[in-house]
């Protein structure tokens, strides 16, 4: 048997199993010996669902999902009713007013599910469980165990003085083991105390069941009895460990072999805690090596000098109109700093929305076209300017028009609706539409300085003479091939050089992630606003204060500012179908608001399906003052700038991610105006007012996000699948002092060996999990 070998190859399976294994993702034997425990049992379950029997009370473990909010047919009451699934088969559950429960238990939770056994058999449901959400790893008490029933919110959580502890505290103190006979005391040390006393720990006395995320056709007891067979097969003495030697000794990690029989077979508590510890500290490693490898193998491009780029920044911000705060200028200074370098820059500036990231790249952008390329008389270099929507393409260029308005160069737009071109021939001092295969020529032959432009910016077509600066705003809407399409896609003429690169974005990831996900970047911080901005006045208006909010909104639209209205749909769900979710939809607000609240005032509507053309116009006559209130979905979240806007009325606000509201709100902070937003939620259960509360106290948008990172777990903040980290992984993110650890032996491992020939286990572990993490 080799760990490569299907699993097929050496078991004799029936259909079921076969496809319950291809669906846990499940192929060879390596992935058998990598599929972890979702947690251990001194006992299992206390039953089964093929087990039921009516009226009793049972305790399961499984996946819930298909949570739907409905309405009981004949009382009209609110319920949500969802699936429960373990091995053995499913059962339904149905939850009474309860409508938010749906909004707290992610699609597909792995979850302790306790509840009565109701109906009759054949068709029995579990009425309203209680519901606990597993966290991958957890003990009954331990490792990663989960506190709280309903995951909650450190509404007091600041980022602070404190660095890296704030939020993450309580964590950490939550996550310690007791390490003590397992000897991993430097590991230990990177997670917290160690020595502590864990009560839970010192009662197990006799066998832990492990407990496998399962799939209907494969039961926990069938992956024992496999992992006996793989154990027996001698493999584990023969498996080379990914983790090198020396790093292991360092934080005195079990070795492989151990590590995998202790995971699926742990004899003690600690034996589990300590392997997960380590695996989880591979893969992050793992992760971290193939990011310090991208890393070097972008240090070894070449990339444009750009002479006296600090000079020429400075020469734009004296022009400017305002000065730059002092985080604009420190991000300006390692951006140029960059640029001096001999190879491409490759940077990430993170900064909340409203912090002027704009500004920071309209500064170095004017170093780059005041540069002229390599051994040319005439010419400049060029840049290029991607963002995610036609109508903040739209707005960028405008800006960059008025920023660069004095300069002898063109500046050009490129969306999936057409062309312009700054200066014009025909109308002084305005932009024109020019043809796509006018544009590209001049892309091409140099004579556009700056191409602003939507995604339509990588099409195959579009080939720059000079690139020597990539610039993506609002990187995360972007996958990882679009980004690198921007920066890899060209040809560059003749030239060989890659642009240095800037990626920028306004949600706030928690460091921990930002190191890992994008631990090919550096990393640069805006953590100021403007001067002289207003503090959003956030408030949670349950049903009896939305006339006041009304009001305050009357008040100001009356005082001549403007006013968003987000809703989470564009249309009405169809009132015959019965489980369709009871959120406001944009459509019908503006209606509403149209005909019962404000018929004296102009309405726009703006959502995905709305036509280019329209949203074009609409977002002209909304910043122009012709409509005052803006009612939309949430693609009024990024970028857009409209500093007359002062109120921000979010309908359904529970159904929004809090980074997501955060930079909602972030709309209306974009001037001196005392900005107001409220969070009308639509149901209003305990979670989700504790989740908006948050809001109400923070404004900080980094504390919001490891609030939530630690609320919620990252896999369901951030979409794990997005990111291809497994659950273990994602638990090692709220671990700031593993993810250093990680990170400094990876970088350490690449910079003395940067092929990493030494370690063929561990780029073999790189080529299992990159796939993924490039799926992105
Ligand atoms: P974001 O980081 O969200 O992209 P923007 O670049 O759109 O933020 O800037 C937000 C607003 O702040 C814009 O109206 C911009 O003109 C203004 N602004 C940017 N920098 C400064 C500054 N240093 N002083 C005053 N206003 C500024
Ligand atoms: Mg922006």
């Amino acid at each position: 048997m080799n760990p490569s070998d299907l699993i097929t190859k050496h078991f004799r399976l029936i259909k079921p199993q076969i496809s319950a294994l291809k669906r846990l993702g499940l192929l060879t034997i390596n992935d058998l010996l990598y599929h972890f425990p979702a947690r251990y049992e001194t006992a299992g379950a206390d039953s089964q669902t093929n087990q039921l029997v009516a009226g009793e009370k049972v305790t399961l473990y499984g996946t819930l999902s298909g949570l739907k909010a409905k309405r009981l047919w004949k009382s009209r009451r609110p319920a949500t009713e969802g699936w429960f699934e373990d091995a053995t088969g499913k059962v339904k559950c149905m939850w009474f007013n309860q409508p938010y429960i749906a909004s707290y238990v992610p699609e597909g939770s792995y979850v302790r599910l306790t509840g009565t056994v109701t109906g009759s058999a054949g068709r029995f449901y579990i009425a309203s469980p209680e519901v606990e959400i597993v966290p991958p790893g957890s003990m009954s008490s331990g490792l990663f165990a989960l506190k709280n029933r309903v995951p909650e919110i450190a509404v007091d959580a600041r980022r602070g003085e404190s660095g890296d502890k704030g939020v993450l505290k309580r964590t950490t103190e939550e996550t310690q083991g007791t390490l003590k006979d397992c000897d991993l005391r430097p590991l230990a040390s990177l997670v917290g105390k160690s020595g502590a006393r864990n009560e839970a720990g010192a009662a197990i006395s006799g066998a832990l069941f492990a407990v496998y995320p399962e799939s209907r056709g494969v039961t926990s007891k069938w992956f024992y009895h496999a992992m006996e067979r793989v154990f027996s097969n001698d493999i584990l003495a023969h498996m080379e460990d990914p983790i090198p030697d020396d790093v292991r000794a360092r934080y005195n990690l079990p070795d492989i072999a151990k590590s995998l029989l202790w995971i699926h077979k742990p004899e003690k508590q600690n034996h589990a805690e300590a392997t997960r510890k380590r695996f989880s500290f591979e893969e992050i490693f793992t992760i971290q090596v193939a990011k310090a490898q991208e890393r070097a193998l972008n240090d070894t491009q070449s990339s444009f000098p750009i002479k006296d780029a600090s000079e020429l920044a400075k020469r734009f911000f004296a022009s400017s109109a305002f000065p730059p705060t002092a985080a604009q200028e420190r991000a300006t200074a390692e951006i140029l700093q960059d640029f001096g370098k001999p190879h491409p820059m490759a940077r990430l500036l993170e900064g909340d929305v409203g912090s002027g990231k704009t500004l920071v790249a309209a500064a170095t952008a004017y170093a780059v076209i005041n540069s002229r390329p390599p051994e040319r008389e005439a010419g400049t270099l060029q840049v290029a300017y991607m963002a995610p929507t036609e109508i903040l393409a739209e707005q960028h260029f405008q800006s960059f028009i008025e920023y660069f308005k004095h300069l002898p160069i063109n500046i050009a737009l490129i969306t999936g609706s057409g062309c312009k071109k700054f200066p014009s021939k025909v109308a002084k001092g305005r932009a024109t539409d020019i043809s796509r295969s006018q544009l590209l020529k001049w892309v091409a032959n140099g004579e556009i300085s700056m191409l602003v432009g939507t995604h339509a910016l990588i099409q195959k077509a579009v080939q720059f003479k000079h690139l020597a600066y990539a610039i993506v705003d609002e990187q995360h809407r972007f996958g990882t091939n679009q980004r690198k399409a921007l920066v890899h896609g060209q040809k560059n003429g003749e030239n060989s050089s890659l642009p240095h690169f800037l990626s920028m974005t306004a949600t706030p990831i928690p460091r921990t992630f930002a190191l890992t996900i994008y631990g090919d970047l550096d990393l640069s911080v805006l953590d100021e606003l403007p001067p002289g901005r207003a503090k959003v006045k956030t408030q949670i208006a349950g049903a009896k204060d939305r006339d006041a909010a009304y009001e305050t909104m009357r008040r100001e639209l009356a005082c001549g500012r403007q006013a968003f209205v987000v809703c989470p749909r564009i249309e009405e769900p169809d009132p015959k179908k019965m489980n369709a979710l009871q959120a406001k939809s944009a459509k019908a607000e503006a209606k509403r608001l149209k005909k019962e609240v404000f018929p004296e005032w102009e309405i726009g509507l703006l959502h995905g399906a709305v036509k280019p053309d329209e949203k074009e116009k609409v977002m002209r006559e909304f910043a122009s003052g012709e409509i005052q209130i803006l009612v939309a979905t949430s693609v009024v979240e990024v970028g857009i700038n409209i500093p007359n806007a002062t109120v921000m009325m979010i309908e359904g606000a529970e159904r929004f991610g809090l980074a997501q509201l955060h930079q909602l709100r972030g709309r209306i902070q974009r001037s001196s105006h005392p900005p107001y937003c409220f969070l009308l939620p639509g149901t209003f259960g305990e979670v989700s007012s504790k989740r908006l509360k948050a809001l109400e106290k923070s404004d900080d948008g980094f504390a919001l996000a490891e609030a939530d990172l630690e609320a919620r777990g990252a896999g369901d903040l951030f979409g794990r699948r997005q990111w291809g980290i497994s659950d273990l992984g994602m638990e090692a993110l709220k671990n700031p002092r593993l993810i250093k650890a990680a990170r400094e032996e990876a970088q350490r491992v690449v910079r003395e060996d940067a092929s990493i020939a030494k370690h063929p286990a561990l780029a073999e572990r790189i080529k299992n999990i990159s796939g993924e993490l490039h799926s992105e």
